[in-house]
């Protein structure tokens, strides 16, 4: 059959993905770095003296020489995480292509890396989506798929919502006849701490239009995500 099935490593631009805030270490301390670093957003006082008060909670000197400069780092850190606030996710999907060559087969861009956080503990959600739809005549260039994503990913998050509001925003804007969105996830508060279960993944789906009300539709595209 026809399909359009992209692997995410094989679809991504030169942004997508990027969301290792290590790199971002990297190049802030990096002083010979050749271009003119982007400016750092300032870091309000209070929120700083946050970050010492938790630092001293958890039994730290925030006063020794390695952290003197750790709490404008994590607010910095912070504010990137949480950029999803500051961005309307939908824009992503303004720019449709009507013209498709008489294409009507599943799209599915598959094991998209992410990176979340959880709205509990504000632990490290990381895991990989998997986004697909069913055109109705609207398609998007794939990597916007991702970008949706990150959108919602780069907020507080529970993963039941994020998976919602992927699939919601998909069918809300391009109005396809169908929306399967499978997320797959290890959740830092529950691989570091409490119940300690490393290696955990954690499942959730959400299906729209033909492929909830079809059993076939859905198993297809299931099949084609690997969860066959
Ligand atoms: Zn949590």
């Amino acid at each position: 059959m026809n399909l359009m099935t992209l692997d995410f490593a094989s679809a991504q631009d030169s942004h997508d993905g990027c969301d290792d805030a290590s790199h971002n270490h990297a190049a802030h301390d990096n002083t010979a770095h050749h271009h003119a670093p982007a400016a750092k957003p300032a870091v309000p006082e209070e929120v700083q003296e946050a970050i010492r008060t938790l630092l001293r909670f958890a039994g730290e000197d925030p006063s020794r020489e390695g952290l003197i400069d750790t709490p404008a780092r994590v607010g910095r850190a912070w504010l990137e995480y949480c950029q999803g606030y500051r961005e309307d996710p939908s824009v992503h999907l303004t720019r449709t292509f009507e013209e498709v060559g008489g294409y009507d087969e599943i799209v599915l861009l598959r094991d998209i890396p992410f990176q979340s956080h959880c709205e509990h503990h504000m632990a490290p959600i990381t895991g990989k989506a998997s986004i697909a739809y069913l055109p109705n005549n609207r398609v998007v260039g794939i990597s916007k798929l991702a970008r949706v994503l990150h959108g919602y990913a780069r907020r507080l998050q529970v993963q039941e919502r994020l998976t919602a509001e992927v699939a919601q925003c998909i069918w809300d804007h391009l109005q396809p006849q169908g929306v399967a969105v499978v997320i797959e996830a290890q959740h830092g508060c529950m691989t570091g701490r409490g119940v300690c279960t490393p290696g955990v993944g954690m499942v959730t789906s959400r299906m729209l239009g033909c492929f909830l009300q079809d059993a076939s539709s859905r198993r297809e595209v299931m099949s084609l995500m690997g969860r066959g």
